[in-house]
C-alpha cells in the first residue's frame, strides 16, 4: 500500500553528529585508520564509584518503574547541585529527570510551543535544537554569528530577531559547537531585553557547565537575572560532566506548572528514565567531584595542544575555546582558495584523503567552519593536525 510519512517525519533530519560518527566508525571497522573527531563524547570511562552505585542498585532490586519525573533522592541531589553551583533554589516539583538532556529539551519544547510560534536560536547551534522545534510545528529563527564576535549574539541581534510570535530563546553556554562562554555582562545585557518581553520563555542548556576554563565562575541567564525565574527552564545532564553518555540521564529545572506538563508528556512517551542509571547519576552528583576536575584538566590540555596546531595551518582561523571539548575553526579562506564547494565538500575531502572525520559547520547552521571534538587523546590530535596540514598544503 502506498503511504506518505507524516509531515513531521518528512520535515526532520537525522542527527548529523550521530550519523557522521556512525559513518566514521563504520570506515574504521573496515580497517581504515580514521581519526574520528566527530562525536561529542568524553573518551574517559565512567568513574568507578558511579558504576559501583549502578551495580548496587541492580543488586538491591532497583529494577522497577520509578516515579515518572525521577526518584526523590536523585531530585534532592539535583536540587543540592543547583544550590551549590548556581545559588538557585528549587523544590522537588520543579525538577524533572529525563532520558538524557535531549529528552529534557524535547519535553520543554513540546510543553511551551504551538505551531507557528517562533524560537530564537543563535548559530552555530547544537544540531538538535531546530529539528526539535520543527517537530512541534514551531519555527526556528536563526541568528547567525561570526568568529569575530566569538560566535555570541549581540543585544542588537536579539532585539532584531524578536517578533510578536517569539515564544522561546534557546541559549547554550558553554556552546556546542563553538566552545564559547557568555560572560556575566553579556548575559545581563541579553536579560535586560528579555525583561521587557514577558511573553518570551528562555531555555538555558547548561550541559557543558562544568567543562569550562575561561569566564569562570560559570553563569547562566537566571543567575544574572533572577527576575526571569517564572519563564526560564534550565536543561542539563550527567552525560558530558561524568562521561555518562550511554546512561541517558538528563534533567530540567523550571517553574512547577511547566515541569509538571513536561512530566505528563514524558509519562505518555517514555515513562521514567532507567532506574539503574538514576542511582548512578545520584552518586555522580553527590560524591567527590575530583573526577570532573581531572577530566576537565585533560580536555584543557588537549585544547592547548590542538589550537596552536590548527592555527599554524595557513588559512584556518581559530580562536581558543572557553570550555567544552569542541573547537569551531573557520575554513572559509581554505574553501575558496582550494576550490571546495562548501564545508560539506571539505569535510568529505578530509575524510577521504586525510582520514580525519569532523563535522561540517552547516550541521550547526554556520557554513564555512568545521567542528573538531577533542575528546580524544593528544596523539590522535597531533596526527589529525599533521594529516590536515599535508592534504591542505
Ligand atoms: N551532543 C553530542 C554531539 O554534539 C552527541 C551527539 C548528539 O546527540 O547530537 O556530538
Amino acid at each position: 500500500m502506498p503511504f506518505q510519512l507524516s509531515q513531521a517525519a518528512q520535515n526532520i533530519s537525522p542527527s548529523f553528529t550521530l550519523a557522521l560518527n556512525a559513518k566514521a566508525n563504520a570506515l574504521k571497522a573496515e580497517g581504515r585508520p580514521i581519526i574520528n573527531l566527530t562525536i561529542g563524547e568524553p573518551d574517559f570511562d565512567t568513574p568507578v564509584h558511579i558504576k559501583a552505585a549502578a551495580i548496587k542498585a541492580i543488586q538491591d532490586g532497583k529494577t522497577k518503574y520509578t516515579p515518572i519525573d525521577g526518584i526523590p533522592s536523585l531530585k534532592t541531589a539535583i536540587i543540592e547541585k543547583f544550590e551549590r553551583d548556581n545559588r538557585l533554589s528549587y523544590q522537588k516539583n520543579q525538577i524533572l529527570v529525563s532520558c538524557g538532556g535531549k529528552q529534557a529539551i524535547y519535553n520543554c519544547c513540546r510543553t511551551i510551543l504551538n505551531p507557528g510560534d517562533e524560537v530564537i536560536i543563535p548559530a552555530p547551534y547544537w544540531v538538535s535544537y531546530p529539528e526539535i522545534v520543527k517537530l512541534t510545528g514551531a519555527v526556528p529563527v536563526i541568528i547567525p554569528t561570526t568568529i569575530e564576535q566569538h560566535y555570541k549574539i549581540t543585544p542588537e541581534q536579539l532585539v532584531n530577531a524578536i517578533s510578536s510570535k517569539t515564544k522561546l530563546l534557546i541559549i547554550n553556554s558553554p556552546s556546542n559547537p563553538s566552545g564559547m562562554v557568555y560572560t556575566e555582562q553579556e548575559l545581563k545585557k541579553l536579560a535586560e531585553i528579555l525583561l521587557s518581553r514577558p511573553n518570551i520563555f528562555i531555555m538555558a542548556d547548561d550541559m557543558y557547565e562544568s567543562i569550562v576554563w575561561n569566564h569562570t565562575p560559570f553563569n547562566n541567564m537566571l543567575m544574572v537575572c533572577p527576575e526571569l525565574t517564572d519563564r526560564t527552564i534550565i536543561t542539563h545532564g550527567v552525560s558530558k560532566t561524568y562521561a555518562m553518555t550511554g546512561w541517558r540521564i538528563g534533567y530540567a529545572a523550571g517553574p512547577a506548572p511547566i515541569i509538571q506538563a513536561m512530566a505528563n508528556i514524558q509519562s505518555q512517551s517514555t515513562a521514567n528514565p532507567c532506574s539503574i542509571s538514576q542511582h548512578a547519576a545520584e552518586a555522580a552528583l553527590r560524591d567527590d567531584q575530583i573526577c570532573v576536575r581531572e577530566m576537565v584538566a585533560a580536555f584543557k590540555a588537549r585544547h592547548d595542544v590542538l589550537i596552536p596546531l590548527l592555527k599554524a595551518i595557513p588559512g584556518i582561523r581559530v580562536i581558543p575555546s572557553d570550555g567544552t571539548f569542541y573547537t569551531f575553526p573557520d575554513f572559509s579562506t581554505i574553501i575558496s582558495s582550494h576550490g571546495f564547494k562548501d564545508d560539506l565538500d571539505l569535510a568529505a575531502f578530509l575524510l577521504e584523503n586525510a582520514e580525519v572525520a569532523v563535522v561540517p559547520g552547516s550541521a550547526f547552521g554556520l557554513k564555512g567552519a568545521l567542528r573538531f571534538s577533542f575528546a580524544t587523546h593528544q596523539e590522535n590530535l597531533l596526527t589529525a593536525a599533521n594529516r590536515l596540514c599535508d592534504v591542505l598544503r
